[in-house]
């Protein structure tokens, strides 16, 4: 069974997030927490947490198949000493708000190392690689402060795959399975691909043997059982661009028999299949085009 739905509003308070859900059709969703877009939020007060429960209730929506996603000031693996504890903080509070929201996921992107190499310099690849390498460590020793600081709880860090745009991390699977290799607890880590960000980066999803390909590799590289999400989305930029532009479905690069694929793929049972395409009025139509595509 598929879980699909998007990515929805929660302005005026988290808890219009699942009405928002129910109004299009959605069996999963994801939102902000808090405005995505600032460092501090007031806290959630109780009357929003015990509104947001209620509405989840009415939605019908379980809440293994929300998948929050944090805010995108925070960089788990900033350079700057000041930036990455201000970053770390602002990482904990969010565990803790997905916590208080009765939710189990909190979806975030590792981070980027934002190190500027010149090109012509003669030992780019080996400065890169290393930049690489040390902000995977930072982002590892960032995810298993956030356990420490929430023990006990039992939200888990979903690290997003991304396309690789600038220094942005997470492009590759080993850096996956690198970052789930240095968490303690690997109870507390799972893994969110999405399909424009695994497009541009590299990994084909257009024909079933680019699909089984690529799936194959995260298997072997990472598991599905980290797979806890995927946001599902079209690309503008091409193949292995490394930019990331999401388009709606079946009007981008990737097109309808990757999203087929996937709705018909056993492994992408029971997790939030969410729509961060770009035009939200059509998502009802997309939800519903997507559940068309599973074959009896
Ligand atoms: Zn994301
Ligand atoms: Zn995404």
């Amino acid at each position: 069974m598929k879980y699909v739905g998007a990515h929805v509003s929660a302005s005026g308070g988290v808890e219009n997030a699942p009405l928002n859900a129910m109004a299009i059709g959605a069996k999963a969703f994801a939102l902000f927490t808090k405005n995505q877009r600032q460092w501090v939020a007031k806290p959630l007060t109780q009357e929003s947490i015990d509104a947001f429960k209620a509405n989840l209730e009415k939605s019908g929506i379980l809440p293994k198949h929300v998948l929050p996603h944090d805010s995108y000031l925070i960089n788990l693996g900033h350079p700057e000493t000041d930036k990455l504890e201000k970053s770390r903080t602002a990482f904990i509070d969010e565990l803790e708000r997905c916590a208080q929201l009765g939710l189990d996921k909190l979806n975030f992107h590792p981070g980027s190392h934002l190190v500027k190499i010149p090109k012509r310099d003669p030992h780019y690849e080996e400065k890169l690689m290393e930049a690489e390498l040390h902000c995977l460590d930072v982002i590892a020793e960032s995810m298993n402060l956030a356990i420490e600081a929430t023990a006990g709880s039992n939200v888990k860090l979903v690290i997003e795959n991304t396309a690789g745009q600038g220094s942005n991390l997470g492009y590759k699977f080993e850096h996956l399975s690198y970052l789930i290799d240095k968490v303690e607890d690997k109870s507390r880590v799972g893994v969110c691909l999405d399909t424009c960000h695994t497009f541009t980066a590299g990994y084909d999803l257009r024909t079933r043997e680019a699909y089984d390909e690529t799936m194959d590799a995260f298997e072997r590289i990472v598991g599905f059982k980290y797979l806890m999400g995927m946001h599902i989305n079209d690309s503008k930029p091409p193949l292995g661009s490394r930019v990331d532009r999401h388009q709606s479905l079946g009007l981008g690069e990737i097109g309808w028999d990757a999203f087929r694929f996937i709705m018909n793929d056993p492994r992408m049972d029971d997790i939030p299949l969410v729509l961060e395409t770009i035009n939200e009025e059509i998502w009802p139509e997309e939800i519903k085009a997507l559940y068309a595509l599973v074959e009896a």
